[in-house]
Order: structure tokens, then sequence, then C-alpha cells
């Protein structure tokens, strides 16, 4: 099958962008290998979004609109990008054509590499605040990293454990002030600064988390633990000799184009984004325009 643009990923920037493609006249499919909707989707309260009352709800409200225009959605992993003789055949199980090609892959939570983390995955590890706090109800917990996810997750923590202790490796927070400010006046939030978390402890769950500060080691109670230390790009569907940055964004011109004419690169996927969802959107649409221009 043959589209004027595939964009890889149903984040938000992918969606919208693909919307935004397809009401300007293009034949436009999506790809997503797991479900729709990227990491809002485990956002209830979508900080600088006014309009939407979550992630889930925004990602759904795109996904629908999408389809009403007319966006194919395939369900399935892109596993290479190749350019033949100007367009690209995109594979995902199959072979698909496209003019045009826009990775919206997203990024994912990097992980803290400790012992006990995989072991207790689901069994008081968590990634989603918003899904698991209930379980945590009067419990303690701990939260790593200082930046935006840290603070805004503890924060909906509060809501229902006893206490949430914010370990952060640095002495400040790099987070947006506001929510650096609600952390500080929030009573049920402690932040043990220039910490680090060595191993996560248990049994059937987890009871412990061991923190260093300084010289010493203290094996803190507490029965989840959330790491937010930032992000990974998912950039394996790429070419190779796409440029990368040091961390492994996609590099883009002015324009978001990527080092392949043709390939265009949006969201937490490439170098330079803000990790504001506001942009997110206004960058998928100046795409969808751009890739709209270089097809007429
Ligand atoms: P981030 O901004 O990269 O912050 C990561 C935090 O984790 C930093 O405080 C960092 O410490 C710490 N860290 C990094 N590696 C670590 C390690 N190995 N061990 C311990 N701590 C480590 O990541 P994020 O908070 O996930 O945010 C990602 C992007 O999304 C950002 O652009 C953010 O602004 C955006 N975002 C926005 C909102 C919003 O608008 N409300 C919400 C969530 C995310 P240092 O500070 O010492 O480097």
């Amino acid at each position: 099958m043959n589209y004027d643009v595939i964009v890889i990923g149903e984040g938000v920037s992918g969606l919208a962008c693909a919307g935004h493609a397809r009401r300007a006249g293009l034949r436009v499919a999506t790809f997503e290998a797991n479900l729709f909707g990227g990491l809002v989707i485990n956002v209830n309260e979508l900080d600088g979004y006014p309009g939407a009352e979550s992630g889930t709800l925004l990602a759904s409200d795109l996904m629908q609109a999408n389809s009403d225009a007319g966006v194919t959605s395939i369900q399935g992993e892109v596993t290479s990008i190749r350019s033949v003789g100007g367009a690209f055949e995109v594979s995902a199980g199959s072979i698909y054509g496209a003019r045009q090609v826009v990775i919206a892959s997203g990024a994912r939570l990097k992980k803290l590499a400790v012992p006990g983390e995989d072991e207790y995955e689901g069994r008081g590890v968590s990634h989603c605040a918003d899904c698991d706090a209930p379980l945590f109800q009067n419990e303690d917990v701990v939260v790593v990293g200082g930046g935006d996810s840290a603070l805004q997750e503890a924060l909906v923590l509060a809501k229902f454990c006893r206490k949430v202790h914010i370990v952060h490796r640095g002495s400040r927070f790099r987070a947006q002030k506001h929510l650096a400010e609600r952390i500080t006046s929030e009573p049920r939030i402690a932040t043990i600064w220039n910490a680090a978390v060595e191993a996560i402890l248990g049994t059937k769950m987890v009871e412990k988390v061991r923190v260093r500060r300084g010289g010493t080691t203290e094996d803190m109670p507490s029965a989840g633990v959330f790491a937010y230390i930032g992000l990974e790009p998912n950039v394996s569907c790429a070419p190779s000799n796409i440029a990368r940055d040091g961390s492994g964004h996609l590099v883009t011109n002015n324009a978001l184009e990527t080092s392949m004419p043709g390939v265009w690169a949006i969201g937490a996927v490439r170098a330079g984004y803000s990790g504001l969802l506001r942009d997110a959107v206004v960058e998928a649409q100046r795409v969808a325009d751009a890739v709209r221009d270089r097809l007429d």
C-alpha cells in the first residue's frame, strides 16, 4: 500500500501531524507498536495544555478525529525505513510505500539500573502515578528525579500516600518553578537532596529503598518506587545514517527535517524538543504543512 506520508508513532505529536496532513488532502498512515497516546496516556492533569481533560482523553480525541478524517492507523512496529528512488519503503511486517516519512516515535522512561528494579516491576516499582497511586494509600513511597515528571507525579502521589520522599541527585530542581513551589508547600512531600537510590529491597513486594547520601546509606521503608529520571528516544526505526546527537535524539534542521531529505522528526524523539505538549502540537502542524508543500 502506498501513502503520501507515513507517520511513525501515535503519540500526541504523530496523531496531530497525521490529522493535519490528512485534512490538507494527503493520503496518510500512522504506525504504532504499542497503545496509541504515548507517554501522555499516563498523565491525568496536563500541565500548560488547557482544554484537555486528561492525557487519555486528548489522545482518544485525536485518534477519533484522525479516523473520521480518513487517516489509516496500522498496528505494528516499524523496523526499517529505506530510501528508494526518491521515495521510501517502510517495513512493519509488510512493506509500505511513502513519499515522505515523519518520525514521531517519542521516548521512553529511563531506568535506574539498580538491583531490584526489574525484580519488583509491578510489585511496587511503577511508572504511572496516575494509574497506581491509589494502591499506595497511606503508604510511604519514593520518587526519583528532579524534573517536571518527578515533581508532577510526586504531587499526584501525595494525594494518596502517607509520605512521598523525592530522592534527587542534585541540590536544586530543574523542574518548572510553579511545580517546585507546589512541592515545597506540600507537607506530605519531603526531598532528600544530593542522594541516589542504590537498591530496591523486599520479599514479595517492595519494602525498602536503599538511599546513599554522602558517605552513608539508609534503607528507607517504602512500598513503592517511581523513577522519573529522564527519557530515552525511541530511534530503532530510524536509518542509522540519520544524524543523532550525543544522547541519540534525531538531529533536525529549522524546518524539522532530518539529515535524510524527506524524513522529518517531531516531538520527544528529536534533539531540541522543549518537552511541552503545546510545542509538540505546533511542530506537528508545521511539519504537516511542510510535507504538503514539498509534495505540491
Ligand atoms: P528531565 O527533565 O530530563 O529530568 C530528569 C531528572 O532526573 C533531572 O532532575 C535529573 O537530574 C535526574 N536524573 C537524570 N539521570 C539520573 C540518574 N541516572 N539518576 C538519578 N537522577 C537522574 O526528565 P523529565 O522530568 O522526564 O522531563 C522530560 C521532558 O518532558 C522535559 O522537557 C520536561 O520539561 C517535559 N515534561 C513537561 C511536563 C509539563 O509540562 N508539566 C511534565 C513532564 C515532563 P539533574 O537535574 O541533576 O540533571
